[in-house]
């Protein structure tokens, strides 16, 4: 299948401002004038064209950042939130009612997992969560009332690599809708392409990429997006989870320059995901020649990108990891924080941090070590010196690969 660039449609963008200035006005307001009573009806019955109903509904600056997202992912419409768990919430209670079925990856973003772990429920959505590189076992959990298979292009934190061309096969036969969080990996993959239904974003991560800002987006048909913003029944409108003007343009500003962004993460995350791995250590990174996900990886990114910015790096007990991070920050060399896609490397240790919401017993069956620390790796312009310096804090604390359990 030939795939278009989305870098390359981040470029073709062409927004003036209202007096022609080089970035579009910032909408300043909560609600709207009609110039006649009918066109305010007609609007609230969807068929007013052009017209503003209330901010939370739509913006010109969300309507702005909605159009180049969409156009990014090659999708026909989109629609911002006020954060990722905005998104994915809102896309899941649009998509399933009391009785419905998900089958989900079960390395999902923390948050999404507990979402669907122990707030669905209540609303008798019941979820099974599979190994999404087991199509199996995917295919096999779809019972007759499951309406969505739910997953991450590259998963949070183990980053594993959907098969997404293989799970929308499966998505349409079961007649299921196959919703894709592709935070990871934007420009990198194009899940649409590939054959997903919805495709959502935490726009606080690599999009935005300044960690200023929460933010989410759902990319989809007209239709769904039409649906997830009706007054009536639309969850986007009813939950109410609208991201502000102000915050839609200066994400709209911060993404022009996510094709280089996201080239010097790739280049800077490949670089160190070899080194580490040829000290020894085990390094998890679709990158990685010897990474179980590499070639599914390589047919569905766009190669002028690269592998993304994140890896984990398993330094044996979380002790180590701890004082491996502290030493890190401590150095200078990154902060120990969650999220990623910053300027600067960030780290944690998934298992006591992002994906603490997942089970003991859960984290150990789907591999997630207690010492793995996952790294999002920055825009360092040297990044041989930042190995050489990480280097030196694992020989400080005498740190080896020997040391670590597999
Ligand atoms: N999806 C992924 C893959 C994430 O890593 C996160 C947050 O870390 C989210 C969604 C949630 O996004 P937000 O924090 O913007 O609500």
């Amino acid at each position: 299948m030939k795939k278009s660039s989305a870098a390359k449609s981040i470029q073709d963008l062409q927004f003036f401002g209202e007096f022609g200035g080089v970035n579009p006005s910032i909408s300043d307001s909560s609600t709207y004038t009609f110039l006649s009573a009918q066109s305010m009806a007609d609007t609230f019955e969807g068929k007013g064209e052009g017209c503003y109903l209330y901010s939370r509904h739509t913006s010109p600056s969300g309507l702005y950042l909605s159009e180049a997202l969409a156009k990014m992912e090659a999708t026909e419409s989109a629609h911002v939130f006020a954060s990722g768990m905005g998104a994915i919430t809102s896309v899941i209670l649009q998509l399933c009612k009391a009785g419905d079925h998900i089958v989900s990856s079960r390395t999902v973003y923390g948050g999404t997992y507990a979402f669907m772990k122990n707030f669905t429920p209540k609303f008798q959505i019941e979820s099974n969560f599979v190994d999404i590189t087991d199509l199996n076992s995917v295919e096999n959990a779809i019972q007759k009332n499951t309406k969505v298979l739910y997953c991450e292009t590259v998963s949070n934190p183990l980053m594993e690599v959907a098969n997404i061309q293989a799970l929308s096969k499966i998505a349409q036969k079961h007649k299921v809708t196959l919703v894709v969080d592709n935070t990871f990996t934007p420009l990198i993959l194009r899940p649409k392409e590939l054959g997903a239904d919805v495709v959502i974003h935490s726009l606080t991560k690599f999009i935005n990429g300044s960690s200023d800002t929460v933010g989410g987006a759902v990319c989809a048909s007209e239709e769904f997006i039409n649906a997830l913003k009706d007054v009536n029944d639309g969850a986007a409108m009813l939950l109410g989870q609208t991201l502000d003007s102000l915050r839609a343009s200066s994400v709209l500003k911060n993404l022009r320059t996510l094709p280089i962004r996201m080239k010097q993460h790739s280049a800077n995350a490949l670089y160190l995901a070899n080194a580490f791995q040829e000290l020894g250590f085990r390094v998890i990174y679709p990158g990685l020649e010897k990474a179980k996900s590499h070639e599914i990886m390589k047919n569905q990114m766009d190669k002028n990108i690269g592998f993304g910015g994140l890896f984990c790096l398993d330094l044996g007990s979380l002790e180590k990891a701890n004082l491996f991070m502290e030493m890190l920050q401590h150095k200078n060399l990154g902060y120990l924080a969650v999220s990623l896609g910053f300027y600067k490397t960030l780290f944690s240790a998934p298992g006591s941090s992002t994906s603490s919401e997942i089970a003991e017993e859960e984290q150990a069956t789907m591999g997630l070590s207690e010492g793995l620390v996952r790294f999002s790796i920055g825009l360092d312009y040297a990044i041989e010196d930042t190995f050489n310096e990480m280097k030196k804090c694992l020989e400080i604390l005498d740190i080896k690969p020997s040391n670590v359990l597999i």
